[in-house]
């Protein structure tokens, strides 16, 4: 049979810690990062060590050093699995400028040095495939969707021939990474357009990547499975008393779909028969690839200059809740 229903030992939600760099030289940095048993320590830059230190600890944490590969290594069974017939979901979170974006796309230069996950997922999909084609024939397809104020727009679109976009062909059979790398770059320049209208409004959306797997094993059994993965919005807080109209309506919307998933998956995690998956357009969207056999993996980004220091507390405090 294609499906693999060993159950994994790790459970099937797991939380990755990732640390970026640190930037700037005017200011301390508060992470006293201990890497190998998953283990944190953050310092309250207004208390003394003794006072102000608070410990975490997730399934994994990568410090500002790790590269590219190192978190693809301990992401790509996961991935894998979706080759089997399992459906993941994968979501950065963080506030802005912690490195979501790096860590799902790469650099924000633009190099193809350091891809990111998604690029890598494809890549090694895509040489699995081709290992196990004398057994399985699969089609690989790609979907882009950014939920932006809860509403869902469709960011990569089909083209025809001569380059004119057709709207609701949103699903595009993918062949190789090239084929990925340049529905990205349409992707990119979708995004590029909105960011400028609506003044970097990327960071303000949720940008969700989606890999359709469909297999045929030589007896003509099928499997179906998607991995989703996820640049989520930027975390972040925003003062109430600063902001007002438009901004504010996002921030709340922000606010309350990234509460939504917290929710959903703490009740997987919990194991509760009621889960919230109708509160919001993300978690309705992931539905069929969140909880039953779908394997669920959050990275939690932190910056780690002491003036991040409020908000890295509850990004960790949000990771340590839905792990
Ligand atoms: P976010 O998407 O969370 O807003 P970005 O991914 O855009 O954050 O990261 C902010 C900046 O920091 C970018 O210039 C990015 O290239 C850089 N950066 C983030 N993480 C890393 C890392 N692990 N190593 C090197 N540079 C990083
Ligand atoms: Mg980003």
């Amino acid at each position: 049979k294609l499906y693999n229903m060993v159950q994994d030992l790790k459970g099937n939600i797991r939380v990755y810690c990732r640390i970026r760099p640190l930037f700037r030289a005017d200011t301390k940095n508060i992470i006293d990062f201990v890497g190998e048993n998953g283990s944190l320590f953050i310092l309250d830059p207004s208390k003394t060590l003794k006072d102000g230190k608070k410990h975490f600890n997730f399934n994994q944490v990568f410090g500002p050093t790790a590269s590219q590969d190192e978190v693809f290594k301990d992401t790509q069974p996961l991935i894998r699995s979706v080759m089997d017939g399992y459906n993941v979901c994968i979501f950065a979170y963080g506030q802005t400028g912690s490195g979501k974006t790096h860590t799902m796309s790469g650099p924000s230069n633009g190099t193809s040095k350091d891809m990111g996950i998604n690029y890598l997922s494809l890549n090694d999909l895509f040489q699995l495939s081709n290992q196990r084609k004398d057994i399985i024939k699969y089609d690989i397809y790609v979907q882009m969707v950014e939920i932006y104020n809860e509403q869902r727009t469709v960011e990569i679109r089909s083209c025809n021939d001569d380059g004119f976009s057709l709207p609701d062909a949103t699903l595009r059979l993918v062949k190789s990474t090239t084929d990925v790398l340049s529905l990205m770059k349409l992707g990119e320049v979708n995004r590029a357009v909105s960011s400028t209208a609506m003044n970097n409004r990327s960071s303000r959306s949720h940008s969700v990547l989606t890999v359709h797997v469909h297999g045929k094993d030589t007896s003509g059994s099928t499997i179906r499975s998607c991995l989703h993965l996820v640049d989520l919005a930027g975390s972040e807080r925003v003062d109430k008393s600063e902001v007002t109209g438009d901004r504010l309506k996002e921030a709340q919307f922000i606010n309350k779909s990234l509460s939504c998933l917290g929710d959903v998956i703490t009740a997987l995690a919990q194991k509760n028969s009621h889960i919230p998956y109708r509160n919001s357009k993300l978690t309705l969207l992931l539905q069929d690839s969140l909880g039953g056999h779908a394997k669920t993996l959050m990275f939690a980004h932190v910056s780690p200059e002491a003036d991040s220091y409020g908000e890295t507390v509850s990004t960790l405090k949000f990771a340590q809740r839905v792990s």
